[in-house]
């Protein structure tokens, strides 16, 4: 991936080495998150339906956490902030390359995004991704790095440990550029389902389903957002800006965190009740979906009969 020649964003906000638990921000004195059925509601990430223990604070620990005062303020229609307004926190640091990398993907997304919103008549709000290590306070809480990258409706932020790529690597077995920028355009796939009011359906369905049901629906979700980076991956490759190798990367990457492999890999055995991202050969194909089309509306898992 010819990742230096995308245009780097300015929405990236550095927060890795800062001190102390609450990753460099103030306790605040709000709420403390409830059940685990909340924190589903309100954390998407890229692997797991997210286990309230790696949540800190989502547990009764006693440890405050913050919670917006104002309901969600990134569902609902297209918000009309202008793109890219302002820098956001300090900027990642140029000399080195991960974040380098990272803040180019990132970039990379806002002009496809851009100009796919603007074809449909509406204007593009980018995210701001924060990267972060060991622990982070969000919108939706106090995440430890064990719950890999997330988005938090919430704040409408990304949230990416900068050691995961090593853990997608070794781990995971899906080395490379692209396959580390399938997992951002994977988490800005959330984003656009939170601008374009998917999330906010969904997280009405999901509160009145029973757990089963749930975790169906989560994996349309997290297939849609997979179809959506394929989108960006699409228009990535249109422009030259792929090298040999990039899209098997991509799609060993979008296999290498289906449900089946984590499940086998984590307890030995596979639930499929109890997936919430998909299978390998689905995160694989749905991704395809969209690296092939680079038509987000054949990204239209929760229609189909099987995604
Ligand atoms: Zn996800």
């Amino acid at each position: 991936m010819r990742w230096g020649d995308f245009r780097k964003s300015e929405n990236v906000e550095d927060r890795t080495g800062a001190a102390g638990p609450g990753g460099g921000f103030p306790r605040g004195g709000g709420m403390k998150i409830g059940g685990g059925a909340m924190i589903l509601l309100v954390i998407v990430g890229l692997l797991f339906g997210v286990n309230p223990m790696d949540m800190l604070g989502g547990a009764d620990d006693g440890i405050p956490v913050s919670t917006p005062t104002q309901p969600a303020p990134g569902y609902g229609p297209l918000r009309g902030a202008p793109a890219g307004a302002g820098q956001v926190g300090s900027p990642a640091r140029a000399q080195d390359p991960v974040k380098e990398m990272v803040a180019r993907v990132l970039g990379d997304t806002e002009d496809v995004w851009g100009a796919v919103f603007q074809t449909m008549g509406a204007r593009y709000d980018p995210p701001k991704l924060v990267l972060f290590d060991g622990v982070v306070r969000s919108a939706c809480g106090r995440a430890s790095a064990a719950v890999g990258p997330f988005y938090c409706p919430a704040d409408r932020d990304l949230y990416l440990d900068t050691a995961f790529f090593q853990t997608l690597s070794r781990r995971f077995g899906a080395p490379g550029d692209f396959a580390q920028a399938y997992v951002i355009a994977h988490e800005v796939g959330h984003h656009i389902q939170n601008l374009t009011g998917i999330m906010r359906q969904f997280d009405q369905q999901a509160q009145r389903a029973d757990a089963r049901t749930r975790n169906a629906l989560s994996v349309r979700l997290e297939l849609q957002a997979d179809c959506y980076a394929g989108v960006w991956g699409h228009f990535a490759q249109r422009r030259n800006l792929l090298e040999p190798g990039d899209l098997e990367e991509g799609m060993r990457a979008a296999a290498a965190v289906g449900d089946d492999m984590i499940q086998k890999q984590a307890q030995g055995y596979v639930a499929p009740d109890a997936f919430t991202h998909g299978s390998a050969e689905q995160r694989r194909r749905w991704f395809k979906v969209g690296l092939d089309s680079g038509d987000l509306r054949n990204c239209d898992t929760f229609a189909a009969r099987a995604p």
